[in-house]
């Protein structure tokens, strides 16, 4: 299959950034809505209305602000929030028209205030107080931004070489550069957080040691690789997020001519999406049907308009290879049976159903194994995941947890991790005797007074005039 695309753009952002006409053109569509949607839509509760006002009013930098008070990264957020589910899902233009453009507005603010070299913040004084946070995504970064904010010292404990989680290791370039992610771990370094890389938390004795200097630790460690499947010919298979890695760091991708994917979910589309872009004639295998899929319906659509190809119902049992080549998939179809404990229909193999999908290249992306440390530090589990109470504290005293490792419910993503971020330093705030930022915004003044927002609200409640 040719790739009709110029080379030079398979691995650049996908969406084009707007220029200051179309941004203010857009933030003019906003009806600052009474009690907005979509700031409650957004789990950081950026105030929307707010920022959007204040790029139609010419205040980029002050846009940027208030995005980046209720989200430290929301240059990474603007970029990689599933916005279809959340706030533009929510805009009630979506009832008659296009919603506004959130995602991109918040992009256009947040990148204008990087170009400028500004800094959103300034810390506290030092409060004396020390925290250390292991593993620095955005659920660590948040943590330790929110922290240093408040005035503790912070230093944040990464084993790989550089910061920023799967932002820079995990997130396709066509939705976020590596240089995005990066940007974001000096922006917490400039805060006076102390980033130690190549530094691994791996025993009780460790956590001791950091408990010993600390007045608390924080985990926000993520999940782990991508788990086996346990067929013949393993050995053979790719990961999916060793693929995506590869091709964000600009490195071989081992993508041959002909490439199978194994999974459905968002991270299966992504490294998908990868082999196709290299060149690969790509068809994803899942057990399942379509209407079983994890991955969003916008990322399903996506995958379909760059030539993916699908085969549903279909079970790999065994990696073909000669030579150490990978020479195809054997496979048996499946059929639909009772439902499972998820609710889904139970995939069952069809007896004498196998076939061979020709390929020389496999690659599995069918999730992310769950937090081993949790088990070696001696943590309660909820479903295998870091079991933390509505504080986000851990079963042992003084330590905190947040992000992927903790989602036993509920979708992983980087909004809620930068949330758990934000709800860890509040926490700690009122252990250690801080002022935190607040968890939800108030509707300042210049949006309150603002005529279209008094024309589409009339007047201004009591409760909400009482916190301006
Ligand atoms: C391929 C892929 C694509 C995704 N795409 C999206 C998307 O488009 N939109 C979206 O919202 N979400 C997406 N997600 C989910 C999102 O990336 C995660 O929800 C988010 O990164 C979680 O943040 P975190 O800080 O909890 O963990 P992570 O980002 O995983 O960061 C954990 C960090 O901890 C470090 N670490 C682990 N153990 C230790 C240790 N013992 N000592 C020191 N450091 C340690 C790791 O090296 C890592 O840097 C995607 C996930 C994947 C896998
Ligand atoms: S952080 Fe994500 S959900 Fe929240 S406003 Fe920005 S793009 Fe929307």
């Amino acid at each position: 299959m040719e790739d009709a695309r110029p080379p030079q753009l398979s691995f650049q952002e996908l969406l084009p950034p707007m220029t200051p006409h179309e941004a203010t053109v857009e933030a003019n569509r906003c009806l600052y809505c009474y009690d907005a949607p979509c700031l409650h839509a957004c789990p950081t509760h950026i105030d929307i209305p707010t920022f959007i006002r204040k790029i139609a009013t010419g205040n980029v930098s002050g846009a940027a602000h208030t995005i980046l008070e209720s989200n430290f990264l929301g240059g990474t957020c603007a970029r990689v929030c599933p916005v279809q589910e959340l706030c533009e899902g929510a805009c009630v233009y979506n009832a008659h028209d296009k919603p506004i453009q959130i995602g991109r507005l918040q992009r256009f603010a947040t990148d204008h205030l990087h170009a400028r070299g500004e800094a959103p913040f300034t810390p506290a004084p030092p409060t004396g107080r020390r925290v250390a946070v292991v593993g620095s995504g955005p659920a660590g970064l948040s943590a330790s931004a929110e922290l240093a904010k408040q005035g503790h010292a912070v230093t944040l404990y990464e084993k790989r070489e550089l910061g920023g989680g799967l932002s820079t290791y995990g997130i396709i370039v066509l939705r976020e550069p590596v240089e995005v992610a990066l940007r974001e771990v000096d922006a917490v370094r400039d805060l006076g957080v102390q980033v130690v890389t190549g530094q691994e938390l791996n025993s009780p004795a460790g956590l001791d040691e950091l408990l010993a200097a600390n007045d608390a630790v924080v985990l926000s460690v993520g999940l782990g690789a991508v788990p086996a499947l346990g067929i013949p010919g393993e050995a053979h298979i790719l990961s999916g997020l060793d693929v995506i890695e590869a091709s964000k760091l600009e490195r071989p991708t081992g993508v041959g001519t002909r490439a199978v994917v194994i999974g459905a979910g968002n991270t299966a589309i992504d490294a998908a999406t990868i082999a196709r872009r290299a060149g690969a004639d790509t068809t994803m295998v899942y057990r399942r049907t379509e209407r079983e899929m994890t991955a969003y319906h916008h990322e399903y659509l996506f995958a379909l308009s760059e030539g993916i190809g699908f085969s549903f119902l279909t079970q790999p049992v065994e990696v073909l290879h000669e030579n150490g080549q990978v020479t195809g998939l054997r496979c048996v179809r499946m059929g639909l049976g009772a439902p499972d404990t998820s609710g889904r229909a139970r995939p069952e193999p069809i007896p004498g159903s196998d076939f061979v999908i020709p390929c020389d290249t496999v690659i599995s992306a069918i999730g992310q194994e769950k937090p081993a440390l949790a088990v070696t530090l001696g943590l309660d589990l909820d479903q295998g995941y870091i079991r933390v109470d509505d504080e986000l504290r851990t079963s042992l005293p003084r330590v905190y947890a947040g992000g992927d490792c903790i989602r036993a419910r509920g979708n992983a993503s980087t909004v809620m991790a930068v949330q758990d971020g934000k709800l860890i330093a509040a926490s700690l705030a009122r252990i250690l005797g801080t002022q935190a930022a607040p968890i939800a915004p108030t509707r300042p003044p210049e949006v309150r007074d603002h005529p279209l927002y008094q024309a589409a609200h009339g007047a201004v409640p009591h409760a909400e005039a009482q916190h301006g």
